[in-house]
């Protein structure tokens, strides 16, 4: 059997970003570095937050997962996320949560970029949990609980620790080996790690309480009397229809922050309440049009679903950091005839040398 031989060149490349080059760059950069500079895009782009398209994401269900794709489009450049979430996938060597990522040139409408999106979510998640807190959380707070020691887990607790100054964390999963893998990720972090045996425990002490739980169902991972004043909740599982994570009693003594009303209302743990409960929506904190926490008292709760935005930021954020950087691969995607109405014909010239392929 002969290699087939190449077809012609009619191709606009479009830079490409393997999930192997994604953590070479990762490594590059330090994860550390990521974390605050992706925050930087986030925040930089949730302030300019009304310049954006913005719809709650396009959801198909089913019995077992979700598929969704995340749109949106600052004018200039458009972007989008495929992501799946299935909990029952770990079972089975898969992940809970993949996915891809474009960005586009509006002008034009060509991809600019294509990219993994499975480490970079994890990234932008954390990114996000830790930018929202430093705005929400209380002053000094050193103590973190992470309920739920999954695939994002690590990223949640080294993005509180760069960015919000975290040194204690304490772990609880209803798997203790997703604890222990945790905690032995996160030896060389430098915190404090205390294995917790259930989640009231590992709220001992805590300032910030992250939910980072997948289950397809109404779960109750905290009660309210689990829950004491002053505490910031980054509740961030619970990102689905059917799918919470709190008992709604918490939501009535918290002042409730979000990205997109439309879409929390629908998966975060807002769905449990009425469709008018007050919310504070997180970029006009970051825009200091809103008031984030006022008080010591206050229990702050960021009820945080994962929004098109922050996947813009992100792909933004890869794009301006390979640029010049021998990780992208150049992806034969885009037909580009000669004459840009003669796509026929690139078909034709094309066709004698493929077929004597093999
Ligand atoms: P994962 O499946 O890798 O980990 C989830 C962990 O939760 C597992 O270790 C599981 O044992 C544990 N768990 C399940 N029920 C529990 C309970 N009752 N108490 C304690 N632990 C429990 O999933 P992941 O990739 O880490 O994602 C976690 C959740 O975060 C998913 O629901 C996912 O959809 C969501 N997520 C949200 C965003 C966002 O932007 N808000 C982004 C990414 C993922």
């Amino acid at each position: 059997m002969h290699p087939a031989p190449p077809l012609p060149s009619n191709t606009a490349y479009v830079p490409f970003v393997s999930v192997a080059n994604m953590m070479r760059l990762v490594h590059d950069i330090g994860l550390d570095v990521m974390l605050h500079e992706l925050a930087h895009y986030i925040e930089e782009d949730f302030r300019r937050w009304p310049e954006f398209d913005k719809s709650a994401r396009v959801a198909s269900h089913s019995e077992v997962g979700v598929i969704e794709l995340m749109p949106t489009s600052d004018g200039d450049t458009y972007g989008f996320k495929y992501v799946n979430g299935h909990p029952k996938n770990t079972q089975d060597g898969l992940q809970t949560v993949t996915a891809f990522g474009l960005l586009a040139n509006v002008a034009t409408g060509y991809p600019e970029l294509l990219t993994e999106m499975t480490v970079l979510t994890a990234i932008r998640t954390a990114a996000t949990s830790a930018l929202v807190a430093k705005y929400l959380a209380p002053a000094g707070a050193d103590t973190m609980a992470l309920i739920g020691n999954g695939a994002q887990s690590e990223f949640q607790a080294i993005a509180m620790n760069v960015l919000c100054g975290i040194t204690n964390v304490r772990l609880y999963d209803t798997d203790p080996r997703a604890t222990t893998k945790l905690a032995r990720n996160l030896e060389d972090q430098g915190l404090t790690i205390n294995c917790c045996h259930s989640a009231h425990d590992a709220l001992e002490g805590a300032q910030i309480i992250t939910t980072c739980t997948a289950d397809k169902q109404f779960s109750t991972i905290l009660t309210d009397n689990m829950v004491g004043s002053g505490v910031h909740i980054n509740a961030i599982g619970g990102d689905c229809p059917g799918k919470t994570e709190l008992h709604r009693d918490i939501l009535l003594r918290s002042d409730v922050f979000v990205e997109y009303p439309p879409q929390t209302r629908v998966e975060g743990e807002l769905q449990q309440m009425p469709s008018d409960f007050p919310v504070t929506e997180i970029w006009q904190v970051m825009s200091g049009t809103r008031p984030g926490r006022v008080s010591d008292r206050q229990i702050t709760l960021f009820d945080g679903v994962g929004f098109a935005i922050e996947d813009f930021s992100a792909l933004r954020y890869i794009r301006d950091r390979i640029d010049g950087k021998p990780y992208v691969e150049r992806l034969d995607m885009l037909a580009d005839p000669d004459d840009p109405r003669d796509l026929y014909g690139m078909l034709q010239r094309a066709a004698p040398i493929a077929s004597c392929g093999s």
